[in-house]
């Protein structure tokens, strides 16, 4: 249902691939999950680069949502300045529309789903579960302090904020982890360490998977 209204437009290649998204298992999708300063960012786009994945950050998608001056621009805008989470079906509307528009079948979504009933709506909507979960894992004291010394002009990087934002990960988004960790889909990463060492267990990862999907 609400998978083809995510296009305005949809010609005959867009319809294909929506047909795809949903009905086959062609579609490769990884959550790379974490907490706000985690590292999820940095690392998909390393990622990118090296194994052939479309990097949606669900973050970004809401962002660029506001500054289109969509009508749930606002309500988007507040909710992330309070560090809570929008309502599902906003974020994987954009996520959808994400996935039809890159015309590719690899997709590493980052920082969704970040509860459980993101989680469960994704699921039933795109009929997709996920190939596996890469988590950065990181204390808070090492993401506060990246999160305080990036400056990307992002009004939640303020530590009233961040505060918040630290309590939905850990009463809303680990118990996502704990799921897929229920059914051996986790793939734990020490998010604490240089960018360059963490990205050598990422590649780790993503070679023995693709090594794996090859045979
Ligand atoms: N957000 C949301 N749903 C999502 C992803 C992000 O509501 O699926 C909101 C939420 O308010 C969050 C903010 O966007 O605190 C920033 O998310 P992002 O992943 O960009 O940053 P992170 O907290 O991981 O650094
Ligand atoms: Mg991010």
């Amino acid at each position: 249902m609400g998978h083809v209204e995510a296009a305005p437009v949809v010609t005959n290649e867009e319809k294909d691939v929506s047909e795809s998204l949903l009905g086959d298992k062609k579609v490769t999708v990884v959550f790379v999950l974490g907490g706000p300063g985690s590292g999820k960012g940095t690392q998909c786009a390393n990622i990118v680069q090296n194994f052939g994945f479309t990097h949606l950050s669900a973050g970004d998608l809401l962002r660029a949502e506001i500054k289109s001056g969509s009508e749930n621009g606002t309500m988007i805008q507040n909710m992330i300045k309070e560090g809570k989470i929008v309502p599902s079906e906003v974020t994987i509307k954009l996520l959808q529309r994400a996935m039809l528009e890159s015309g590719n079948d690899k997709f590493l979504i980052d920082g969704f789903p970040r509860n459980e009933e993101n989680r469960a709506a994704f699921e039933n909507v795109t009929k997709i579960t996920p190939e596996f979960v890469l988590f950065f894992d990181c204390s808070e004291e090492e993401m506060e302090k990246r999160l305080l010394n990036r400056n990307q002009g992002r009004d939640d990087d303020n530590i009233e904020t961040i505060r918040k934002r630290f309590k939905v990960f850990v009463e809303s988004s680990l118990p996502v982890v704990e799921y897929y960790e229920s059914k051996g889909k986790v793939k734990k990463i020490d998010a604490a360490k240089p960018i360059p060492e963490v990205f050598e267990d990422v590649k780790a990862i993503f070679s023995s998977y693709g090594a794996k999907q090859a045979m």
